[in-house]
């Protein structure tokens, strides 16, 4: 494999307090081995999430000295649209404090008892605002995405076969909106095809359903597409980025993510039926829309930060990076979700434990396992975070048990890397040793986030 040369220099350097095995092995018991639980500063590499930490640019840096603070019309208002109007071509743009808040708002609206909202893959937040309105978050992934070992390069397509037969069985009042989430984070990250896209969209209008994006990697989505997909090699991102957008009835978008920020997001809609609604809502909930429960500064800092995650040379870097990741894992042996998406590397965690019952959180014990052997701090994404409860109190499984590894924007570098691929490997060696867990206590809903754990 070739150098892979990161586009940027390090300007500013954040130290890493080292831990001893014992030390952590203490530090988790008091996080009831929850690791959303444990402080920063006793994590030595932090994989928990990719989301709004994302080293900043100086430029963003400057940008935020920029910041308009006024309440209303702020002129960081003007820039932050003037950006977001550009990439989405949505007239009506609010921004949020971040991606859930805009799910908040949006589901208030169209969600509710009976109504059933497709998706290729709802996130955990997405999923529990639909929900909490009454109505049902549908996944239809196609069959691939559920194959750990396929390499199909889009394994974040929806199926439109299964979407067609739902709207017939249903029908179309039934589904007010229906989402494509870009990458589809919960099942790998992987991509969608413009192709899927297209054909989704057709479907929609045919019964006059409208589609929204969940446009948190839309950057990273937008390169893979350049990457794998037939007839876009010489487009740019931010151009094929605008294409998928123009399907789109309307959107929302974390900036914690392909915004390179460390807050914010936005709602954005092409048609003018639910702007005054939604401003409604967010005078109620975030702020005045000029602002929207961000400062003028985080506005300043998105806006930047929107124009660099575009850049071919940041995306070059940050594709190749998590593939080079996935390929030195490979060479472990470790059990991978093929092929590696935009922001993370998935560990199959049904695969890496298989003596551990999806009740006992196979995914868990692995993140456990990991952080006490070497101080690095992954998230599990399966029965613990996605998994359900039947009628009588019984676990029903998530179709992956998954650990995933989502890497930090601009924040680690090669050999911080190579440092996790040791740890991993060892881990995998002694495999066998890896105990499961029990729940001690839950809350209703996203309960991963403040569960309590036992060892078994
Ligand atoms: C992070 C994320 C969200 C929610 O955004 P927050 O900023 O964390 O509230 C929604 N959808 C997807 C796909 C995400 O990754």
């Amino acid at each position: 494999m070739p150098v892979l040369f990161e586009p940027f220099r390090i300007k500013v350097v954040e130290p890493i307090r080292l831990t001893t095995r014992a030390e952590r092995e203490s530090l988790l018991q008091q996080a009831h081995y929850n690791v959303f639980r444990l402080r920063s500063a006793d994590v030595l590499i932090d994989l928990l999430t990719d989301s709004g930490t994302a080293a900043m640019s100086d430029r963003q840096w400057a940008a935020m000295f920029h910041g308009d603070e006024a309440y209303a019309g702020s002129h960081s208002y003007y820039r932050f649209i003037e950006t977001v109007g550009a990439l989405t071509g949505m007239p009506y743009i609010f921004p949020v404090h971040q991606g859930r808040a805009a799910e908040h708002i949006l589901f208030h609206l169209l969600g509710g008892p009976g109504k059933i909202i497709p998706s290729n893959t709802h996130f955990d937040t997405t999923r529990a605002n639909i929900e909490q309105t009454g109505a049902e978050a549908l996944d239809l992934p196609i069959a691939e995405a559920l194959l750990p070992e396929s390499q199909c390069p889009f394994k974040g397509n929806l199926d439109v076969a299964k979407l067609e037969e739902l709207i017939e069985k249903v029908g179309a009042d039934r589904i007010p909106v229906c989402l494509f989430t870009l990458t589809n984070n919960t099942l790998g990250g992987h991509p969608a095809s413009l192709a899927n896209i297209r054909a989704v969209k057709k479907v929609l209008s045919r019964y006059g359903i409208p589609l929204f994006l969940d446009a948190c990697r839309i950057a990273e989505n937008a390169y893979c597409i350049k990457l794998r997909e037939p007839g876009y090699v010489n487009r740019t991102p931010w151009e094929i980025a605008q294409e998928i957008f123009s399907h789109a009835d309307g959107c929302f978008m974390s900036a914690k993510k392909d915004g390179l920020a460390n807050i914010g997001g936005f709602l954005a809609v092409r048609d003018v039926t639910l702007v005054e609604r939604i401003q409604h809502l967010l005078i109620l909930w975030e702020g005045f829309p000029t602002y929207g429960g961000l400062a003028g500064r985080d506005l300043e800092a998105i806006a930047q930060g929107l124009h660099e995650a575009f850049q071919e040379e940041y995306l070059h870097h940050r594709i190749h990076f998590v593939a080079h990741f996935a390929e030195q894992l490979r060479r472990t042996g470790v059990p991978i979700i093929e092929p590696p998406g935009g922001h993370a590397v998935f560990i199959d965690a049904a695969r890496f434990a298989p003596h551990i019952a999806p009740e006992h959180f196979p995914g868990q014990a692995i993140v456990c396992a990991l952080y006490v052997h070497a101080g690095v701090r992954a998230v599990e994404v399966g029965s613990l975070m996605m998994g359900k409860r039947g009628a009588n109190g019984d676990h029903i499984a998530p179709p992956l048990e998954l650990v995933r590894l989502a890497i930090p924007r601009r924040v680690y570098t090669q050999s911080h890397m190579d440092y996790v691929v040791e740890a991993l490997a060892e881990l995998y060696a002694t495999r066998d040793s890896l105990r499961g867990f029990r729940l001690l206590s839950e809350a209703p809903f996203l309960r991963h986030f403040t569960a309590v754990l036992e060892p078994l």
